[in-house]
């Protein structure tokens, strides 16, 4: 019933964008959610359901400016989140929650790349290693937040909601600008939006129980208790 209900709503957002949809709204894998959560929060994007929805999808070029720059901005944004978490989880490996977002944001940067090669943008992670980055900004706040989470198990917790925080606040400002309007890549964001809204509940969960407090640094206190005091989200 929740599948026939996902389905459908995929179908009609689909169709908004491109008669194309009608093809892929049979039912089957073609229009499986492309994000899905487990019960602890932790949101996997699937590459075959972002693939296949992907095609029911026009492909509008040349992208603006802020599209291709929003792209680059969130695959290495994205790629940071992965990099860091794994950092913790071998820091803390007693605590699954660090390798298994780790696990999640992988999937995460893997579908912001796959709209780098949608419209043939250069990958800016190309050929670098974990933990490197190709813009400064990054590079400097990666060196950051792996220096806070070596100080202590709720610092490093506390880094994750820092994170989860930027992702959303980046996510919102870039669905919210006027130049940003490829429905493939709104449908993407939407979909990393809720994953990192669920991880954003899932680090705080941890935090709570290991009694450690949090500030939040991008989003305004009503945003975030808005966040944590609600239920874990589906994919679409
Ligand atoms: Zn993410
Ligand atoms: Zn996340």
């Amino acid at each position: 019933m929740l599948q026939e209900t996902t389905n459908r709503r995929l179908c009609l957002a689909g169709m908004g964008a491109a008669v194309l949809v009608l093809a892929g709204c049979g039912g089957g894998d073609s229009t499986a959610p492309v994000m899905s959560a487990d019960s602890s929060g932790v949101s996997t994007i699937s590459a075959s359901a972002l693939a296949a929805t992907l095609a029911t999808y026009p492909v509008v070029a040349p992208l603006s400016a802020d599209e291709v720059a929003s792209l680059l901005q969130m695959r290495e944004e994205e790629q940071l989140a992965h990099d860091v978490y794994a950092v913790s989880a071998t820091l803390y490996p007693t605590l699954p929650i660090f390798a298994n977002i780790a696990s999640a944001e992988a999937t995460h940067s893997a579908a912001v790349k796959t709209l780098l090669d949608r419209y043939s943008i250069a990958d800016p992670l190309a050929g670098l290693p974990s933990g490197t980055f190709k813009t400064s900004a990054f590079q400097i706040l990666y060196d950051a937040l792996v220096a806070s989470s070596r100080v202590s198990l709720i610092a490093a917790l506390q880094v994750g909601l820092q994170i989860e925080e930027m992702d959303i606040r980046d996510l919102e400002s870039a669905k919210a600008s006027p130049n940003i309007d490829n429905a493939d890549i709104l449908m993407v964001y939407d979909n990393l939006e809720r994953a990192s809204r669920n991880h954003l509940r899932a680090f705080w969960k941890v935090l709570q129980a290991q009694g450690g407090t949090y500030t939040p640094q991008y989003l305004t206190q009503t945003a975030f208790d808005a966040i944590i005091n609600s239920p874990i989200e589906t994919g679409r």
